[in-house]
């Protein structure tokens, strides 16, 4: 068999089926968090995480096995903007936005500093298994420079 063709397939279980953007991976824990009993068991213990915000698929793994959004055990950020974006500490798009109409960073501040402590769960809390920091930080410089 070509070379070239099976490594194009082992990079593409990276992936999203549906949408086709790069997915994130994610632990067995946060699996375990966000899947509802039903949707968990169609879905091996290492997967990926889909963060494109329109796209129905929320985890994948490499047989193309997919869960989807509405299987989760509640809404999710980036899928949903009313979906808290810190999993741990509850931070929403709105709590942001409302810095930057104050002008201040303090609650943007306080999340980041709290996602940084020892208490913060983010891996498992965020539906990307990602600390919250990089999207709590995305989601507010690009909010700013909007305006
Ligand atoms: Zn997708
Ligand atoms: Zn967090």
């Amino acid at each position: 068999m070509n070379k070239a063709f099976v490594r194009e397939q082992e990079s593409d279980v990276r992936h999203c089926p549906f949408c086709g953007s790069l997915g994130q991976s994610v632990e067995k824990a946060t699996l375990d968090h966000w899947l509802r009993p039903e949707a968990r068991k169609q879905i091996g213990d290492s997967a990926m995480f889909c963060s494109q915000p329109q796209c129905d698929a929320a985890y994948f793994d490499s047989f193309e096995r997919v869960v989807t959004v509405n299987q989760l055990t509640k809404s999710v950020y980036p899928k949903s903007d009313e979906a808290p974006i810190c999993g741990c500490f509850g931070l929403t798009c709105a709590d942001i936005d409302a810095d930057i109409a104050d002008g201040g960073v303090a609650r943007t501040r306080a999340a980041v500093e709290r996602a940084k402590s020892p208490d913060a769960r983010c891996t498992i809390l965020s539906a990307n298994g990602q600390s919250c920091v990089t999207e709590v930080q995305r989601y507010y410089f690009k909010r700013k420079g909007g305006v």
